[in-house]
């Protein structure tokens, strides 16, 4: 896909039409969720049983260690496999899914993968001696490799899985972390990471209704394969119990767009209610070439992983290694800027590639379905970055079959009845309803994605702490919560990337170094010192990039919070604005291990009330 110089671009039009199809998006039940969290009662809660892994029984467990990490996604896998490296062995996992993969565990439908290059997304590879079949990894690939790193590093054993965490509390007399669950544990632990991604909170809408329907429904997290038939077998559709079943999938984004092709293949007919179209590039997934591994040289995979954040950031490089169609992220985040013109003629110049980068997907639709009035209504309208890009190859074809019908709803699905599902005044009569309404992620914050109240010095909760906002040193660290590890993650003042893993496996690693140096040193209490959490938050707010006025006139999504970028807090920035300075911030976690200063932190202070 290249963007054609003819592409006509009238700015005028364009914001009108972009305008026009914001405000039918614009409706006021938007963004209102069920609360799936902790405390709350919805009967939705039931959703987010595991389908995946029987329960067992055991007796509660009342146990001292190391450490204790919370969340087994990619963060807390690498994190305990890099402890073992610093020999620390006496490490205890904890997660609420039935076994490790995070994301990974739980996302298990039809067609999942994972649109970031496997070569640089599947964390330690040159660890595991580990290459990927394909270029993108289908899900069960990546669940079944986080799994046999916890097999090598010899911490899957003695993990708590179906155990959630419900408080985190700091002993001042003890000088420990005390972690209650569910199943009755008491977790003693002088340090305590809390790792729990950005995609581990359900989103369910809330449409009347709901609770009436008779037929099957499960959230696109929850994939109910005894129901369905078939296994996650990469993009086959092999549910063969839904091959006299009509199915309503409600949502077009990352998840629905990989479960349509398989799940229309298995299916009797398809119902694919519509709110906003995504924008889908190019996937060209293929088999890992026999000499991939023949040029590589030790270093590889975080050289690879380098390379693509320098790509999206628009740095210099002397070859995109990955080469994919995320360059048009990269592209369209980072304009060529010519120092002779104006602000506006820059921004001018961003607009028009951001709309013949869009106008490309549009013309790709109309080239894959074939019904003309079917592809104008799967044509996004907006700027490229107003949601999260996405890749596929077979979701486009798929409308071009008999039994997959497209519900253009922008004002979403209105009710649920007992027989089927309601848009645009109209029952659709279903036997099975998928909700593929995606997960709270990165604006969420981290208190709240973390899923249980965590207690620090004074019996403050982090909640309380960053009730306007977060409060960090480093991304990492916070002021009144001795001895604790926050996993770095998007709005939490360290950076963000397209590659996720990237970014876990810096953090990971800083984690797994600190407590090694702390630990060495005989460290009890490491508590942050309060001029240099303020500093670090000064940086912060001083480098917020305010985005405010072109996330206003985006689609409604999660990243402008459904339609009111008001809500943008600058302390959920990045060090160094933007989407952050990654290799700066990368820098200054391993400075601050090669030294082993402790800079910014306070050793052994006993605490004082204040
Ligand atoms: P998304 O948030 O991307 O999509 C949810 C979908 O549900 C949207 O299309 C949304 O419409 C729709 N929706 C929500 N409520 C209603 C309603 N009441 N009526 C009709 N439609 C509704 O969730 P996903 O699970 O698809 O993905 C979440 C995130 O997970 C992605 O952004 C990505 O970060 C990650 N992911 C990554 C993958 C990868 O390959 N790396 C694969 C899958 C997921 P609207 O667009 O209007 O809000």
């Amino acid at each position: 896909m290249t963007p054609t110089p003819d592409t006509h671009f009238d700015p005028d039009a364009v914001h009108a039409k972009y305008a026009e199809e914001r405000a039918k998006r614009l409706t006021e039940s938007r963004g209102v969720i069920h609360d799936l969290t902790l405390d709350s009662d919805d009967p939705l809660k039931a959703y987010l049983a595991d389908p995946h892994t029987p329960f067992v029984e055991r007796a509660p467990i009342k146990d001292d260690c190391e450490v204790a990490v919370i969340g087994a996604g990619i963060g807390g896998v690498v994190t305990c496999a890099k402890l073992r490296d610093a020999g620390i062995d006496d490490v205890r996992l904890i997660d609420k899914a039935g076994g490790i993969g995070g994301t990974w565990y739980w996302n298990r439908y039809p067609g999942v993968m994972c649109d970031v290059e496997s070569y640089i997304y599947m964390p330690m590879l040159e660890e595991m001696g580990y290459i990927p079949t394909t270029k993108y990894a289908f899900g069960e690939e990546i669940r079944l490799h986080l799994d046999s790193i916890g097999e090598k590093y010899g911490f899957k054993d003695h993990a708590l899985f179906h155990t959630g965490v419900v408080k985190s509390e700091w002993d001042e007399g003890e000088t420990r972390w005390i972690v209650h669950t569910d199943r009755g544990d008491e977790i003693h632990a002088r340090w305590l990471v809390v790792s729990p991604g950005i995609l581990n909170l359900v989103k369910i809408p809330v449409i009347p209704g709901m609770e009436e329907f008779e037929g099957k429904a499960f959230h696109s997290g929850r994939w109910d394969w005894e129901y369905t038939g078939g296994h996650p077998d990469g993009n086959k559709g092999n549910m063969t119990n839904l091959a006299d079943k009509v199915v309503a999938v409600i949502g077009t984004g990352a998840s629905a767009v990989q479960i349509l092709p398989p799940l229309a293949e298995s299916a009797e007919h398809v119902y694919v209610f519509q709110r906003t179209p995504s924008a889908i590039g190019v996937r060209d997934n293929r088999s890992t070439p026999d000499d991939f591994e023949r040029e590589l040289q030790p270093g590889w995979q975080r050289e690879r992983m380098e390379n693509f954040t320098a790509v999206l950031l628009g740095h210099d490089v002397e070859r995109n290694l990955v080469d994919d169609a995320w360059i048009y992220m990269a592209k369209v985040a980072n304009p060529t800027i010519d120092p002779t013109m104006s602000m506006d003629e820059i921004a001018r110049a961003a607009e028009e590639f951001d709309y013949e980068v869009m106008e490309l997907h549009r013309k790709r639709i109309e080239e894959l379905v074939k019904n003309p009035a079917i592809a104008e209504s799967l044509k996004p309208y907006y700027r490229y970055l107003c949601k999260r890009p996405l890749f596929h190859d077979e979701y486009y074809d798929a409308f071009n079959r008999d039994n997959v019908t497209l519900v253009d709803c922008p004002g979403g699905v209105t009710q649920v009845t007992k027989h089927g599902v309601v848009a645009n005044d109209q029952q659709y009569e279903v036997d099975c309803i998928v909700y593929a309404t995606g997960f709270e992620a990165e604006v969420t914050p981290f208190y709240r994605r973390a899923g249980h109240p965590i207690i620090g010095r004074g019996g403050v909760a982090l909640a309380d702490k960053w009730k306007d906002g977060p409060r960090t040193y480093l991304g990492v660290f916070t002021r009144g919560f001795p001895n604790l590890f926050l996993m770095p993650s998007p709005g939490m003042q360290s950076t963000i990337s397209v590659n996720f893993t990237h970014i876990l496996t810096e953090g990971a690693e800083f984690i797994a170094g600190a407590i090694g140096l702390l630990e060495a040193k005989g460290v009890r209490i490491a508590d942050v010192r309060e001029d240099a959490e303020d500093d670090w938050v000064q940086q912060i707010v001083d480098g917020y990039a305010d985005r405010s006025e072109f996330m206003a006139a985006c689609t409604p999504s999660r990243l402008n919070f459904e339609g009111d970028p008001s809500a943008a807090n600058p302390l959920s920035g990045t060090y160094g604005g933007g989407y952050g300075d990654v290799f700066g911030w990368r820098d200054l976690l391993r400075e601050w291990r090669e030294r082993g200063d402790f800079a910014g932190l306070e050793l052994d202070e006993p605490y004082v009330e204040s």
